[in-house]
Parts: structure tokens; sequence; C-alpha cells
């Protein structure tokens, strides 16, 4: 039976790739990318010349029989996205929980994903942290996902577009106005950018240079240092007369 490789490709800087990765993409049968053309100038660098085929969101659900197939062939297959780790806010996942249930071997080639990147550096609480994918792109959503999360006591990490940044900051001063960010813009790239600050100064920040509007984002907050609310004696004392009263 073939073996299904989720490969791990670089986020900006093509150098970022293992030396398994690279070799792995020149022996497999097929490699499945996200997009073949996009995926052409990674191919070119390293002479990788396998076979493509496109596995996107739009046709990852009737890939599923056809890999299934090609495995049970014995080819083995690598699946890549554009850029770094598959499945991680890319395509893969209903793939691989269809190809793990039909319990054909899937195995990791692992390499850059933007979160661990960011969070590399950041120098915000790394001991726990939650990812929470691309915030939506409507105003109201964001404010919604940002109430819903700022009692968390962990890091809190989200992707967002060169077209909202602005908008997600000024929306996330509403809500979580005190809070320490970091902003990881264009990681490994040659206009790679880490800004702390609060989400006020630093779309003040953003305002002042358009630049800094531009490319690819993290964005990260830190938890909620609330110390949990202690009851003071009176509430004690009720709260142990009613705990009496329980049967
Ligand atoms: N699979 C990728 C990974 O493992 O990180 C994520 C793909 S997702 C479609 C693309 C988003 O990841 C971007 O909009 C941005 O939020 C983040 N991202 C990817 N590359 C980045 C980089 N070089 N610098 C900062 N953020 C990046």
């Amino acid at each position: 039976l073939g073996i299904l490789y989720v490969v791990a490709t670089p986020i900006g800087n093509i150098e970022d790739i293992s030396a398994r990765a690279i070799r792995l993409l020149k022996e497999v049968d097929l490699i499945f990318a996200e997009d073949t053309r996009h995926s052409q100038r990674l191919m070119q660098h390293y002479a990788i010349d396998t076979q493509m085929m496109s596995l996107h969101e739009h046709n990852e659900v009737a890939r599923i029989e056809q890999i299934a197939g090609f495995l049970q062939q014995g080819k083995h297959i690598a699946l890549i996205s554009d850029a770094g780790t598959p499945l991680i806010s890319d395509p893969g996942f209903k793939l691989v929980r269809e190809i793990r249930k039909q319990g054909f071997r899937i195995s990791p080639v692992p390499g850059a994903s933007a979160i661990i990147t960011a969070l590399s550096v950041a120098g915000l609480a790394t001991d726990s942290f939650s990812f929470w994918g691309f915030l939506p792109a409507k105003s109201s959503g964001r404010k919604q996902v940002f109430s819903d999360v700022s009692q968390n006591r962990e890091t809190l990490v989200f992707y967002e577009s060169s077209h909202r940044i602005l908008d997600c900051l000024k929306d996330l001063s509403e809500i979580m106005g005190s809070r320490e960010l970091v902003i990881a813009r264009e990681l490994t790239k040659t206009f790679e950018t880490i800004l702390t600050g609060t989400a006020s100064s630093l779309a003040k920040r953003l305002e002042q240079d358009l630049d800094q509007q531009k490319g690819e984002f993290v964005l990260m907050v830190s938890g909620s240092d609330d110390k949990p609310t202690e009851m003071d004696s009176n509430t004690q004392t009720l709260m142990a007369a009613l705990l009496d009263e329980l049967p």
C-alpha cells in the first residue's frame, strides 16, 4: 500500500524546507498541491519534477476517492499547500480524516507553520496558547470572537489578512484595549516586521506607515491575567449556608 505524506513547505523563505521533505517530494509518485502553479517555483528551485495535481477546498472531497485508489495501487503521495503546514488554515482535513479512516498510513513531514514561527519570536507566554485561525471578515463577527475569548488565560493567536488588519486592531482595542499585542508580519521574508504594543498604539503605527499594512500577518494577544474573583466574607457565609441546604 502507498503512504500519504503530509509535507510542510516554506512560509516565505524558500530555504525553510527540510532535506527529508525535498527528498520525499522527489521520490513520491504524485504531489497534490493546493495550487500547482504557485508550487511550481518551489519545484523548480529544488529540481523536483514529480507530477502535480490540484487539491483545493473546491475539489478536496472529489479527490479523496481518487487518492485512496492511488494508495491502494501502492503509489506514494505527498500533500502540500501553498505555504506552511497543510491543514493549518489550509485544505487537507477532510482528506486526512477519510484516508485515516480507511486505514492507510499517513506520515507527517514537519516544517514551517506561521503560528509557531510567530510565537517563537513574540515574547508572549508560550506555555499555553490557543489558535483561532482566520478572524471573521465583518467587524461584528470579530468583536464577538474577541469577547468570547477575552477571559482566556492563554496567549491567543489569530491569522488576519492585510486589508483588514487595521480594522481588526480597532475592534481589538474596543474589547481588549489594555492587552499586550504582537503583530508578526511577512515572517522569513524581506519585509519581516515584529511589532509589540497595545491595539491602539499599533493601529496608530499602521496608519502612519501604510507599508506596515501590507503582506501576511499573525496577530498574538497576551492572555487575561485577571485574578479569579474572590468572594468577600458575606458571600462566603451565604454560600456556606446555601450549600448546607443542598440535599
Ligand atoms: N498553512 C499555513 C501555516 O502553516 O501557517 C497557513 C496558511 S493560511 C491560508 C495563510 C495565513 O497564514 C496568512 O494570511 C497569515 O495570516 C499567515 N501567514 C502565512 N505565512 C506568513 C508569514 N510569512 N508571515 C506572517 N503570517 C503568515
